[in-house]
């Protein structure tokens, strides 16, 4: 199996390398983020996924934890209830932050946790305990899972299981046995899917689309399209496995995630954001919340503050599951026209870093701003204003397409039964 340092970055797979870079840093600082890629055979999605694991950063558990309980925020049956000075004693080590697989072969057991038969049916000490599944022993770590639409065809149990865990963050596992009492336990788990919506059964969004919905980012991997990228690949470049390239890697997650505290995605991002949601009637909220925590992250990763260039680049792979093609579309133009606006006209101010207590709760917490005003808000504020009022965003009136209405209105009740309802072909 090849390891992460040889793979070839090339234009077809790069944002898979860059999304996944995300997923890592939100993975430990403690905020799963479910990342799905989708590409033909052959394009090494698959590979670049389980590669991953060579630069994952180690995590620091109770000593001997099969739930890989946090010291400083101890989640399971047996350590939840402890003090920080009893946890001491028990003590602490560092382990690889998990990367499991469920297979398709997976029962639900397997999956969350069933009766330990071995303790059980113990000579010295019969006791009637858990084993644990997958997704608990991967608390804090990624759970990845090749060929997902045709799991979500063939295993509706385990996608159940999947919508829980991803449903919230943390998400949760229930641990149902007869004889015992029904289990809870509090997972963070990002889950890293991969699948060819080419083959059977079809795209996992046409599978189940509540699934689809889960993942924070669905990826486009393709293969190399120049003739220099396939020539690298088969000179052997980047096939030499490079241990200190990854150990810089694995530092460089360390050191971002202490930037994550000081930083704050400003607030006229997160009205350009909230303004795409509303203006292009998007359903679900999950895609704003993922562009935003993303922005954050890349934010840190980077060493940049957050700029509209970042939410352009994440609304591709946040809404591409999201919305149609032609709304992404608009969306993204829109989005480049603020940012081509502002890069004219306006001289950006330098972000502020403001040390917050919790940066989970990035959030809720109140920016702080910039002395005065300046031109950058302003337009970000008329932007948001022109929104509300429905005027279309930010772009200039003699750019916009006006379609008058095909027929006058009328009120419904003055319709047949025939025309109030439509199909799709009418529709179009
Ligand atoms: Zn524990």
């Amino acid at each position: 199996m090849k390891r992460y340092s040889q793979l070839v970055k090339h234009e077809g797979n790069s944002c898979l390398f860059d999304v996944i870079d995300i997923a890592i840093l939100s993975t430990y600082a403690g905020v799963p983020v479910h990342i799905h890629a989708e590409g033909l055979r052959g394009t090494g999605k698959t590979t670049i996924m389980r590669a991953a694991r060579n630069i994952f950063p180690k995590i620091e558990r109770i000593k001997g934890c099969e739930y890989n309980c946090d010291p400083k925020d101890p989640h399971c049956p047996a350590h939840r209830d402890l003090s920080p000075e009893e946890i001491e004693k028990i003590g602490v080590e560092l382990i690889d932050m998990p990367f499991l697989e469920i297979s398709h072969s997976a029962k639900k057991g397997t999956v969350v946790g069933s009766i330990d038969v071995g303790k059980l049916l113990s000579k010295d000490n019969p006791q009637a305990a858990l084993l644990l599944g997958t997704i608990p022993r991967a608390h804090r770590g990624v759970i990845f899972i090749d060929e997902i639409n045709r799991l979500a065809d063939t295993a509706p149990e385990i996608v159940d299981i999947l919508l829980d865990v991803m449903g919230t963050k943390p998400g949760k596992v229930q641990i149902e046995e007869a004889g015992l009492p029904t289990v809870e336990i509090p997972v963070k788990v990002s889950v890293w899917a991969a699948s060819n919506p080419d083959e059977e059964p079809g795209p996992l969004e046409n599978i189940r689309r509540q699934l689809s919905d889960r993942f924070d980012f669905v990826v486009d991997v393709e293969k190399p399209k120049s003739i220099g990228t396939v020539l690298d690949i088969l000179n052997g470049r980047g096939q030499k496995e490079d241990l200190q390239m990854e150990r810089e890697k694995i530092k460089s997650f360390m050191e971002a995630k202490e930037k994550l505290e000081k930083i704050e995605v400003p607030e006229e991002l997160k009205t350009a954001l909230a303004s795409v949601y509303i203006n292009y009637g998007l359903e679900s909220l999950r895609g704003m919340e993922s562009i935003l925590h993303g922005t954050w992250i890349l934010s840190a990763l980077s060493g940049k503050s957050p700029e509209i260039k970042d939410l352009s680049y994440l609304v591709k792979v946040a809404l591409k599951h999201r919305t149609d093609s032609k709304n992404l579309a608009e969306i993204l133009k829109n989005l480049e026209n603020l940012s081509t606006k502002n890069a004219e006209t306006f001289q950006k101010p330098p972000m502020e870093l403001v040390p917050r207590g919790n940066f989970t709760n990035y959030r809720q917490t109140e920016v702080r701003r910039n002395n005065g005003e300046n031109a950058f808000k302003k337009m970000f504020f008329a932007f948001s204003r022109a929104l509300r009022r429905n005027a279309p965003p930010a772009v200039n009136p003699k750019d916009v397409e006006i379609e008058a209405p095909i027929q006058k209105a009328v009120p419904l009740k003055q319709l047949d039964f025939n025309e109030r309802v439509k199909t799709e072909d009418e529709l179009l």
